[in-house]
């Protein structure tokens, strides 16, 4: 069988080998693979799409695609620079959809997240057939019979592997390459206390695969997140964030980090202003940034909102200047959502 390969303006046999053609990515290109014509499943990661989010979609789209299905990668929001990173590392020479809303006729499948605030517009009416994902589960319900997988594992891509290896898919450099970045990225490069032995599994066997040295790539890729110097207020506190319905309340919770110094804390007023601006527009009742040192796996606190107490309860700190020094905090999902809910239900 013969296709027609855009990229090299040739038509090609599927199972021709010449120099050209040294690699199957440029055979079929990725694009081709995870936005196929006439799709009609979309699968997309949470707003505020990070690494694992994107990296999800792809690979998630690739599986079911490789199966026979018709499944379209999305994502609810602009690539972070972690992202950009990794895609240009492994040339992942692909743009996923861009949507914010799914239809009640829509047809879809989430991943690295389940909560209705951090998903798609509508996503209440949507048909969810799918959920791969390794967070908690405090506000889902789905009438309908529903393929669910979940792992306490610390990235939503080490489950993906995990069923592409099981499923015998055949690798790519660009999936797997986005799926080693994934699980660098969600586990601080295996630091964090989410990471299990799955994660490290995946991300050595990864490495090794993809021929990359994990340490070194490693911290080149966090670092390339923690370039704040040209991003406003507002990106830094909504490039990593997630809202929460916590018992009454509306919480808001962002993520930034930073390796050694230029910490965001220097910009404490501005990033305080904008921060005043999303509490108001968003009603929050209370909005925490993590600033978080990925060396030495510390966070200092900037909280704002009414209800700052629960911050203060749930850690045992007093704020000073509205911010607070935690020692060992870096995981919003591990250690920062399951203190406040356990605080809040009682
Ligand atoms: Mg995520
Ligand atoms: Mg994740
Ligand atoms: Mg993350």
């Amino acid at each position: 069988m013969f296709r027609f390969n855009k990229k090299l303006n040739i038509w090609v046999k599927e199972d021709e080998t010449s120099p050209l053609l040294e690699s199957q990515d440029k055979l079929f290109p990725l694009s081709e693979i995870i936005n196929p014509a006439g799709s009609y499943i979309k699968v997309f990661g949470h707003q505020h799409p990070d690494l694992d989010s994107i990296a999800s979609s792809i690979a998630v789209a690739y599986l079911l695609n490789s199966r026979g299905m018709n499944v379209n990668a999305c994502r609810l929001g602009k690539y972070n620079a972690e992202t950009l990173f990794a895609m240009k590392h492994f040339s992942v020479e692909v743009d996923l959809q861009y949507i914010d809303a799914v239809s009640d006729k829509d047809k879809v499948i989430l991943v690295d997240h389940n909560e209705a605030s951090q998903s798609a517009v509508n996503i209440e009416n949507a048909d969810i057939m799918m959920v791969i994902d390794h967070h908690g589960i405090n506000n889902f319900s789905n009438a309908n019979p529903i393929d669910f997988t979940t792992k306490p594992w610390g990235c939503a891509s080490t489950i993906i592997y995990k069923m592409l290896k099981e499923a015998n898919i055949k690798p790519r450099r660009d999936v797997w390459g986005m799926l080693l970045s994934a699980i660098i990225s969600d586990t601080l490069l295996l630091r964090s206390p989410t990471t299990t032995e799955e994660d490290k599994g995946a991300a050595k066997e990864l490495a090794t695969q993809l021929g990359e040295n994990l340490e070194k790539y490693g911290i080149a890729l966090l670092s390339s997140g923690t370039d704040t110097s040209k991003m406003t207020a507002r990106d830094i506190l909504l490039g990593d964030s997630k809202l929460y319905t916590l018992g009454k309340l509306r919480i808001r919770i962002s993520a930034t980090s930073f390796v050694k110094h230029d910490s965001v804390l220097d910009r404490r007023k501005e990033i305080e202003l904008e921060m005043f601006d999303i509490i108001s527009n968003e009603s929050l009742d209370l909005f925490l940034v993590m600033i978080t040192d990925i060396i030495n796996c510390d966070s200092d606190l900037l909280v704002l909102g009414n209800r700052r107490d629960i911050v203060c309860r749930a850690f045992g700190i007093m704020l000073r200047n509205n911010t607070a020094f935690v020692k060992g905090l870096v995981s919003r999902k591990k250690q920062v959502v399951p203190v406040l809910t356990k605080l809040l239900k009682s």
